[in-house]
């Protein structure tokens, strides 16, 4: 009987991030990206988050490559975790595996294989035949995929848009999806924009509005964008040439990507354009062009410092131009509104997606998803890199164009699908879990070190220290109790809540017999008496202590 080709998505259905697919035809595993995730505001305290590398990890010794399509965080930042537990081989494309490369090599990680592939190229592996195709995006050197499988053929698209004029006239090469992708039995397909109507508008036609922006300003221009935006970037720093103003770049992250992509050739930095942030006032205002980060408001970045006056050297004042040249993600509104807010009462002038076209998604609009499924009109059809509503909005178009509803899958993280010519089936659904980063930590923080978080954070802590004496059922010294984060009167309640501790074994004074059981009904206690007078669920740690 003929072998299906299994297809397990570990993350990136259901979410835009933590990108990862597993491809298995004959027990071979082909692994496509290993992105991670940034949490939510409200995660307390956990950095990202990364896919459950379980199944992969299980059959480590039958992955026969790891595959990048673009630099992203999320698609490749995960990469330090998965390889530093199996030994594969990672091909991606040179700009792909030079960020890929820095990443590895700051987090530590001593061993791995990358191999460079050009886009237009090719690459055989186990089982497996792939061209990567050229395709635009908001990162130079992105690549879609044709995989030939023993099975049938299958066009993953990667993270992408068609645009017909891009920075580096490179366009996305519809013609290698036109002629390999002939008889496709599966396309998965990028589903981030298929809310949005019409076609992407260039990048090129963003450098055209920042340039009129660039001809007006009369002080100095600040500028946040994504530290991946090379093309972005590519476009400011010929803009200040032309307008006579040098640029800084404020911010790590920028300098290291733009020194990445300028040594592969991907950037190209005027001479003597750029100068470090002590020369600034070496120049006047209206010579000066600042590219920061933090265009997503987050709480570190040189933007935010900037508009929130703390950073040292560089303040926001009246004369000042500042671009958002970026789109919020999802769920960091608020936090760029705060910006916004505070940019503006700083007296500076302010453009942002809303009011000026300053940016553009990476990302295909529905036009462009249209054109891709009826350029490969493939078998079967997968929407990827969505939100659940972006996925079955996808379906739907799918089955618009003409794609019969019994060839759509529509997929979750976990599923195990299994696909042949003739149809397909989900076998099995894995258990997956997110592995959550923190600091140095991964995957050491569940669902029980967050729920303590959540308490601790939200209700402060309560600590017991009840001291016995040796041998003896009685105490050496009356219970001390330490309260933090819990209320203002902190010696007043500490001191309520050791009134009651001693009542307690005043009233049970059994308990000094049993250790555990003191504890737990000490802390039965106190959590009873927070939850009435205060209506408040501290973290309570009762210690008992016996010396010896
Ligand atoms: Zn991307
Ligand atoms: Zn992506």
């Amino acid at each position: 009987m003929e072998k299906p080709i299994r297809i397990i998505p570990l993350g990136g259905l259901g979410e835009i991030g933590k990108n990862c697919l597993v491809l298995e035809w004959d027990q071979q595993l082909l692994v496509i990206d290993a992105g991670i995730i940034f949490p939510e505001e409200s995660v307390y305290g956990v950095d990202l988050v990364a896919p459950d590398f379980s199944y992969i990890l299980e059959r480590k010794d039958r992955v026969v490559g790891v595959i990048l399509t673009h630099g992203h965080e999320d698609h490749i930042g995960a990469l330090p975790i998965l390889l530093d537990k199996i030994d594969a081989p990672v091909y991606g494309t040179p700009l792909t595996l030079g960020l890929a490369r820095h990443k590895l090599e700051d987090a530590g990680v001593k061993e791995f294989r990358l191999f460079p592939v050009e886009a237009g190229g090719t690459l055989h592996t186990g089982p497996y035949s792939l061209r990567f195709v050229h395709v635009c995006h908001s990162i130079p050197d992105g690549v879609g995929l044709i995989i030939e499988t023993p099975g049938g053929t299958i066009v993953h698209t990667g993270d992408f848009k068609i645009d017909q004029t891009p920075v580096d006239a490179i366009p996305t090469q519809l013609e290698l999806f036109a002629l390999y992708g002939k008889d496709t039995l599966l396309l998965l397909s990028d589903s981030t924009n298929v809310d949005r109507e019409g076609y992407s508008i260039s990048e090129k036609e963003v450098g055209e509005k920042l340039e009129v922006i660039f001809f007006r300003a009369q002080g100095r221009i600040f500028i946040a964008t994504f530290a991946s935006h090379i093309h972005r970037i590519q476009q400011i720093l010929y803009l200040s040439q032309r307008f006579g103003r040098k640029v800084i770049f404020a911010g790590k992250r920028l300098e290291e990507n733009t020194l990445i992509a300028q040594r592969l050739g991907y950037l190209h930095v005027p001479p003597d354009l750029v100068i470090p942030l002590s020369r600034m006032r070496d120049y006047p205002d209206e010579e000066l062009t600042i590219i920061t980060t933090g265009s997503q408001g987050e709480p570190m970045s040189v933007l935010y410092r900037v508009a929130s006056g703390e950073h040292k050297q560089l303040k926001i004042r009246e004369g000042d131009t500042v671009i958002i040249s970026s789109r919020p993600v999802p769920g960091n509104e608020r936090a760029i509104a705060r910006i916004l807010n505070q940019l503006f009462m700083a007296g500076a002038q302010v453009f942002y997606q809303e009011i000026a076209p300053v940016h553009t998604s990476g990302h295909a609009h529905r036009e462009e998803l249209k054109l891709i499924i009826n350029l490969i009109k493939p078998r079967f059809f997968m929407p990827l890199h969505g939100e659940f509503l972006h996925l079955v909005f996808h379906s739907q178009l799918a089955k618009r164009l003409g794609i019969p509803r019994e060839r759509i899958i529509l997929a979750q993280n976990g599923d195990v699908v299994e696909l042949n010519g003739k149809g397909f089936s989900v076998v099995e659904h894995l258990d997956t879990e997110d592995v959550m980063v923190s600091g140095k930590g991964v995957g050491d923080i569940g669902p029980q070190i967050l729920r303590e978080r959540i308490r601790m954070s939200r209700f402060g802590t309560v600590v017991v220290l009840i001291l016995l004496a040796p041998q003896e059922p009685r105490l050496v010294a009356p219970p001390m109790v330490i309260a933090r984060g819990l209320s203002e009167e902190g010696e007043a309640m500490e001191k309520e809540l050791q009134g009651l501790v001693e009542e307690l074994l005043e009233t049970q004074p059994q308990l000094l017999e049993d250790p555990e059981e003191l504890k737990e009904t000490v802390q039965r206690a106190l959590k009873r008496h927070l939850g009435k007078s205060l209506n408040r669920r501290p973290l309570i740690i009762p210690l008992v202590a016996r010396p010896q």
